[in-house]
C-alpha cells in the first residue's frame, strides 16, 4: 500500500567525476538501471535502489504505528 510512498521526493546525488549535482526524484531513479551524467559518468542505481528501500520499510514501520494520527 505504501509501496512508492518515497517516488515524489527528490534527492541530490553527486558526480563522483564532475562534482555536478544531479536531483533526480526516488521515482525516476527506481525505474532506472543507471543513468549518465553530462560529463559521461555512468551510476548504477541499484544499491541507490536497495537503500531507498530500507528508507522506505522504515518509513512504513513508523507508519504503521502512527497510523491513527494520519489525516
Ligand atoms: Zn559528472
Amino acid at each position: 500500500m505504501l509501496n512508492g510512498l518515497l517516488d515524489k521526493c527528490e534527492i541530490v546525488i553527486v558526480c563522483p567525476q564532475c562534482s555536478e549535482q544531479l536531483v533526480k526524484s526516488i521515482g525516476w531513479l527506481r525505474n532506472q538501471g543507471q543513468f549518465a551524467c553530462d560529463c559521461g559518468a555512468a551510476f548504477d542505481t541499484n544499491q541507490l535502489a536497495a537503500d531507498i528501500r530500507k528508507v522506505e520499510k522504515s518509513v512504513e514501520d513508523f507508519g504503521t504505528k502512527v497510523g491513527k494520527l494520519r489525516h
